[in-house]
């Protein structure tokens, strides 16, 4: 699998941004360790979600190219995909919810994506997509439980390890798995004895469950600020690769998370999304005590002005 990141790192070359890692004094100071944070909130789209969209939709056949794409989300995944198929000229259809918010539909369509909304209290969204899919031959682009959409996350840690030398320990946000599992592919393939490990909210605690039972469980809708985060489960495919690399987890109160989003803010002037702070929320809130090199992902920063003013203000 390692090769295949490699691979992916290479596609990704001139079309990902190579973001930059960021380090504070304060942040080394609150954990006790060296912090190196590999701000992904940077990347085009203002999410990793860019690498593994371009990586699936860049090898897929000229003839599914034709057909064009479909995507099922209402958040970084569906600004992604719509965008990789921008650059690509890949026609790009987003199956969303009729009660996303309007700023995340104008954000897809923005990116040239046609939206089409379904109603959740009636539809399945998967039904839908799938009978979209058939009519019109669309290939689906998974957001997280597909091989080139996860391999395509991993880069972001490669690129930090290729940055940052030896360090001990490695703290992703962890949704459906895909972040997690393409990072900890490539942390094993360049570093094997650093640590790696994942982020959840207390309320979405999903993976750290299926990982602690080794028995996939889901938590359906959880009440969490971390919306990147909110999917049910871990994948049939993410599920057996987060068993065999990553090496455990942490979960993080409501409040911490905010307390993230306040710090990354006021002290190292980044806007960084609830979910994109969890790693930072495990170091200032004692969930994880750590020591030495400690890289952390943070991994997107699309966060609408009322959220984050309202954050701010708690603070
Ligand atoms: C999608 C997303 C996650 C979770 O990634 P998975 O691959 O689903 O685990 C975390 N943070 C942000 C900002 C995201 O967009």
């Amino acid at each position: 699998m390692f090769d295949k990141v490699q691979a992916a790192a290479e596609r990704l070359q001139g079309q990902a941004r190579r973001t930059p890692v960021m380090t504070s004094r304060t942040l080394n100071t609150r954990a006790g360790a060296e912090v190196f944070l590999k701000c992904e909130n940077l990347q085009r789209v203002g999410a990793f979600k860019f690498r593994g969209a371009y990586n699936a939709i860049s090898q897929l056949s000229d003839e599914q190219k034709a057909c064009g794409v479909l995507a099922f989300s209402s958040g970084n995944h569906a600004q992604a995909v719509a965008y990789v198929g921008q650059l690509l000229g890949v026609k790009t259809t987003i199956v969303m919810p009729d009660n996303a918010p309007s700023t995340k539909r104008l954000a897809t369509q923005g990116y040239g994506g046609s939206v089409i909304l379904y109603d959740p209290q009636k539809e399945d969204r998967e039904v839908v997509a799938r009978t979209l899919a058939e009519e019109h031959g669309y290939t689906l682009i998974p957001p997280y439980d597909n091989v080139n959409v996860l391999v395509g996350q991993g880069t972001a840690a490669l690129e930090l390890h290729e940055d940052v030398a030896n360090l001990d320990v490695l703290l992703v946000p962890v949704g459906g798995g895909g972040l997690i599992s393409g990072s900890a592919i490539a942390t094993k393939g360049v570093n094997p004895s650093c640590k790696v490990i994942g982020v959840e909210p207390e309320v979405a605690n999903d993976a750290y469950l299926s990982f602690k039972t080794k028995e996939l469980l889901a938590i359906k809708n959880p009440p969490t600020i971390a919306d990147g985060t909110r999917t049910p489960s871990l994948g049939k495919i993410t599920f057996p690769l987060v068993l065999e690399y990553v090496d455990d987890f942490r979960t993080v109160s409501e409040d911490a998370i905010k307390e993230a989003v306040r710090f990354l803010f006021y002290h190292l002037k980044i806007v960084v999304e609830p979910s994109g702070a969890l790693g930072v929320a495990a170091l200032l809130s004692g969930a994880l005590s750590v020591s030495g090199r400690v890289g952390v992902i943070l991994s997107g920063g699309n966060i609408d002005a009322p959220t984050m003013t309202a954050i701010l203000s708690e603070g």
